[in-house]
């Protein structure tokens, strides 16, 4: 299940030296970047992750579920005993196949369902397909995303601007209202939203906004929904290393120091998050509801 008792993340550990302090080099992958390419490597929990039970039994809809975040959340909440639907892109079939062997391995169940969810009706079709192979639904992790960095707002186009509306913010909305309406009382939403959201980056004006936007529908919808039994939350991270940063996230230049300004000194790997979802989605968390839990190595946060 696990072979890195030293490093799981149950270990009384440093958190300064739990993971080495990188220096990614330049690098430029093609939107939307491959864990498969990127250097270095990312831990995304593959060998260190320990479920404890957390999650036995639940049928969970993670998208952006191939790489990154989203694959740590993927293979943290399939060792606590959920089985997982994986919404990716289609160009993205070599992580998602990687993900899904982990998955298997850990002994849970892994679908895939490649497709594009800034199409509405993709968004449809993701959660009746997850529903219709999981044999419900009862946790969704809302976490694709696209951040493409453009320094002066006059190359900022009104295409980049829509298709990240779309992707970011538009779909959580599509893909939630679809969920909805199989969760049953107990079931979880857990959207991925950013530090972006309260200190936005002169060149992600797009994501920035989308980011504030899922906090706020974060607090909306977990009001509404409160009643019903079903909690809605999000997760902001800091500077993780992940794909995202090398298909025009961030500058080129600006790789080599990427999260070096935290209070840690260090990026975080996507296996440091993977816990703030299981705890949001476990049903410990049962009065916690449209909370905002920030992963980010330290810096200040509302
Ligand atoms: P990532 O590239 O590994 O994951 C993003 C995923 O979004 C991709 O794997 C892709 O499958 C999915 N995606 C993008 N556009 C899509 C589309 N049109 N249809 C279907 N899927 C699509 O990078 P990541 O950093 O793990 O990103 C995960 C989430 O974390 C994103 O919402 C991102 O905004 C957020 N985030 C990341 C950081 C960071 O520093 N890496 C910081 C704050 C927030
Ligand atoms: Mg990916």
């Amino acid at each position: 299940m696990f072979e890195n008792e030293t490093n799981d993340q149950l270990t009384f550990q440093d958190p300064v030296t739990r993971f080495p302090e990188i220096s990614p080099p330049k690098q430029h992958q093609s939107e939307p970047g491959l864990d498969t390419e990127l250097i270095p490597q990312t831990d995304r929990g593959q060998d260190s992750y320990r479920g404890t039970g957390r999650l036995m039994g639940r049928k969970c809809l993670v998208t952006g579920a191939d790489s990154g975040i989203g694959a740590a959340i993927a293979i943290a909440f399939a060792r606590e005993g959920a089985d997982i639907a994986l919404s990716y892109l289609p160009a993205e079939e070599e992580d998602a196949q990687e993900i899904k062997a982990i998955i298997e391995g850990s002994g849970r169940r892994a679908v895939l369902i490649p497709g594009d969810i800034s199409d509405r009706a993709f968004c449809e079709e993701l959660v009746a397909r997850a529903v219709d192979a999981l044999g419900g639904l009862d946790a969704l992790v809302n976490n694709a995303g696209r951040q493409i960095a453009v320094e002066d707002i006059a190359d900022l186009s009104d295409e980049q601007w829509t298709a990240t509306f779309e992707t970011n913010i538009h779909a959580i909305y599509r893909i939630s209202k679809a969920a909805v309406a199989h969760m049953p009382p107990g079931s979880t939403i857990v959207n991925t939203t950013s530090i972006q959201a309260y200190q936005p980056s002169t060149q992600l004006l797009d994501y920035a906004s989308t980011k504030a936007a899922i906090n706020n529908f974060t607090k909306g919808l977990g009001q509404s929904l409160a009643p019903r039994g079903i909690r809605v939350n999000a997760v902001a991270p800091g500077p993780i290393w992940t794909p995202l940063q090398v298909s025009d996230g961030q500058p080129k230049e600006a790789l080599p120091k990427f999260g070096k300004s935290t209070p840690l000194g260090r990026a975080g790997q996507p296996t440091e998050l993977a816990p703030a979802y299981v705890f949001l989605t476990s049903p410990e968390s049962s009065y916690v509801i449209g909370e905002t839990l920030n992963v980010n190595g330290g810096t200040p946060s509302p």
